[in-house]
């Protein structure tokens, strides 16, 4: 039941994530892991993702080693998934968080080392800002390790000067052709 404006105003965002698409959106992901079988852990995420309702797995990037943001503990393996789904943003991200949770994922502190980190990057080109999720991811900008991975995929989805705002983080582009098989 309506009870004014203010309601109305923050239920709108609500039902786009809430609601699967039609058509297939395309959505990127970004994959990382500082603790355990790293390359493991994003391989069978990857595995998992494909397997989803509605949902292709259509490129992976390469596999990136980089330095903890704001953290510590071990380098962290990162990589970003671009999928076509017809499922809603927030069955992406409750579906995410169940791979996560599968891999061991504790929240012990903010930015603990984790076995697997699994975002919402973006969705189509979707702008949605609710308790669970927002989209584009709020920090992507601020990490190499999302940027360069994304630009790989989607060259114009990634501008030179977002790129030049993190070219001072330690990232290495790994030489290995680590997921040829699921594609
Ligand atoms: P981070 O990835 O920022 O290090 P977490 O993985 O612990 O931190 O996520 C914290 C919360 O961020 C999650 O409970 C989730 O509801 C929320 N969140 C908001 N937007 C997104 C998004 N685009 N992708 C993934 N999680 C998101
Ligand atoms: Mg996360």
């Amino acid at each position: 039941r309506w009870r004014g404006r203010r309601r109305r105003a923050s239920i709108v965002p609500r039902m786009i994530a809430e609601q699967g698409a039609t058509a297939p959106v395309d959505v990127w992901v970004g994959l990382g892991a500082n603790l355990g079988e790293r390359e493991e852990a994003l391989r069978s995420a990857l595995q998992r993702m494909a397997e989803w309702p509605g949902t292709r797995l259509i490129a992976v990037s390469a596999l990136y080693a980089s330095a903890p943001v704001d953290a510590g503990g071990p380098d962290y393996l990162n990589a970003v998934a671009h999928l076509q789904t017809t499922l809603a943003p927030l069955d992406v991200l409750q579906r995410l968080q169940a791979i996560e949770q599968g891999a061991g994922r504790e929240r012990p502190y903010r930015n603990a080392p984790r076995t697997l980190d699994l975002d919402v990057l973006l969705y189509g080109s979707e702008v949605l800002s609710t308790p669970t999720l927002t989209v584009p991811h709020p920090r992507m900008n601020e990490r190499a390790f999302v940027l360069l991975p994304l630009a790989d995929l989607a060259p114009g989805l990634v501008s030179q000067a977002a790129l030049d705002a993190v070219a001072d983080q330690r990232i290495t582009r790994l030489p290995l052709a680590w997921v040829a098989d699921l594609l």
